[in-house]
């Protein structure tokens, strides 16, 4: 009997190899086949606003302008700040020559890797399947998309859309779970980007090692947050709560845990508290735009975390409709269960340091996380976290913003992943810089 890993009635082999016969024609290589992608891309976002609106809300109770701020929103920015720089960034680049190999010319230029794989996860179901593609489709490759079987109604919404919009020969959609992806992955691929958790990341890393196929992994993990003595509390406080609990703690860079330096774990307190009413008002699971679990394995998991700490606000919870109120967590000892894991939920604890010091080295001796925030006021306390900590990302003073940056890279280190994308760093992960060198034979 078939293992029930590969039970699946997908012809993968079929699917990648319709992608290759379109590859080959070149087609997908000139720049006006994808800005027309990209275009087209563009359109469907907007067409169908509001039903991917609705896919989210069914998915994962996201509030209109949340969701479409964080989902589409996002993605038309990806795809203007592309399209804007595309010619920029497909020039050829002069590159400098030794004198030995005068006369000649030399260049850099990207060229497309071939047929890619994206396979996405279930928290921000639509962005983190399309904005990979953008950078798939700018760089000129055929791609299938893989988006997560978590989020069924997006999921849906991906497949049914995206033929009907984009070149039904260069990109495919594949729904599925366990079996479907696995028998994608047995598939050659010149790029595999995967973004989800670490344990399915190795999968696809051993996947992909008998192709050589490179591989893009963007995890998660735990990301602190250093909360340094001297810094405007209120304003941490605001700031903390609004990238803590966007999608309801569902989100790869949420800040995880705080590291409150000497006072500021008792001093955040009441900011932080005021902050959550400012924001949910005093009845959270009645607010428009506060999310739900996304299933009730996840919400066992959080409901499970509560008793790490002194609840400073939140707990309730409700299993019927996977509502877990905004929580804040205080006194939590470094071994507690919530510590243990990446949270990925609307619990924030607070884990009292005594100093600078004390707050590195609990960072250091944990896997390097895909983001590190801080607050502070120092000059010096910012250059010791720069020059002392490995994170895939260090942001001062705005948790989670950095993400929405397409000038800046976005990815992990270590735990937290390896390759980055956004704007120019999604085609130099989707295409292959090849070097060009002319020598003249007299
Ligand atoms: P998930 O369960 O939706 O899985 C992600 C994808 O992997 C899905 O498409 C799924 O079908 C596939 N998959 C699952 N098991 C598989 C297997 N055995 N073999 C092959 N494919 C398999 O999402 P998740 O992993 O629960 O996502 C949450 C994690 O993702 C968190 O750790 C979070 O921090 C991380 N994350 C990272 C980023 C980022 O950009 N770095 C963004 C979002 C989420």
């Amino acid at each position: 009997m078939a293992s029930p890993t590969h039970s699946t009635d997908l012809d993968a082999a079929a699917v990648v190899g319709r992608l290759r016969r379109t590859f080959t024609t070149h087609r997908t290589a000139s720049p006006e086949w994808r800005r027309g992608q990209l275009t087209a891309l563009r359109t469907l976002l907007t067409d169908h606003r509001d039903e991917l609106l609705r896919a989210l809300a069914d998915d994962l109770g996201k509030g209109p302008e949340e969701a479409y701020r964080t989902e589409i929103g996002f993605t038309l920015h990806e795809i203007d700040h592309t399209l804007d720089r595309l010619d920029g960034w497909l020039a050829p680049r002069p590159a400098e020559l030794p004198e030995r190999l005068l006369p000649a010319t030399a260049h850099t230029v990207r060229e497309p890797l071939g047929v890619v794989l994206v396979i996405a996860p279930w928290n921000y179901p639509l962005q983190l399947a399309l904005a990979p593609l953008v950078g798939a489709l700018a760089a000129g490759n055929c791609a299938v998309v893989k988006p997560s079987e978590l989020a069924p109604a997006t999921s849906a919404a991906i497949a049914r859309l995206l033929p009907r919009y984009l070149d039904g020969d260069a990109v495919a959609v594949v729904e599925g779970a366990v079996p479907e992806t696995t028998a994608l992955l047995a598939e050659r691929f010149d790029h595999i980007f995967y973004t989800g958790n670490g344990t399915v990341g190795r999968i696809v890393l051993a996947a992909a090692a008998p192709h050589l196929t490179p591989v893009t992994l963007e995890l998660g993990g735990k990301s602190p947050v250093v909360l340094d003595p001297g810094t405007d509390l209120a304003a941490a406080a605001r700031r903390l709560v609004a990238g803590k609990f966007l999608n309801a703690g569902q989100t790869c860079v949420a800040p995880d845990y705080v590291l409150a330096i000497g006072d500021t774990a008792r001093e955040i307190e009441p900011h932080l508290v005021a902050a959550v009413r400012e924001t949910y008002g005093d009845d959270p699971a009645a607010a428009d735009e506060y999310g739900r679990i996304v299933n009730t394995r996840h919400f066992d998991r959080l409901t499970a975390l509560l008793d790490s700490g002194r609840t400073v606000i939140g707990g309730a919870h409700d299993r019927a409709t996977r509502y877990l109120a905004p929580t804040i967590l205080a006194d939590v000892d470094p071994d507690a269960p919530v510590m243990r894991e990446e949270i990925f939920g609307p619990v924030l604890p607070i884990v009292p340091v005594p100093d600078l010091d004390a707050a590195i080295a609990f960072i250091n001796e944990r896997d390097k996380p895909l983001a590190l925030y801080a607050f502070t006021a120092s000059e010096d306390t910012k250059r010791r976290l720069l020059a002392e900590t490995s994170s895939g990302a260090l942001t001062f003073g705005l948790p989670v913003a950095h993400l929405t940056a397409p000038g800046l890279p976005f990815g992990g280190v270590g735990e937290s992943g390896m390759g980055r994308y956004h704007g120019e760093y999604s085609l130099d992960t989707f295409s292959h810089t090849k070097a060009v060198l002319d020598k003249p034979l007299a």
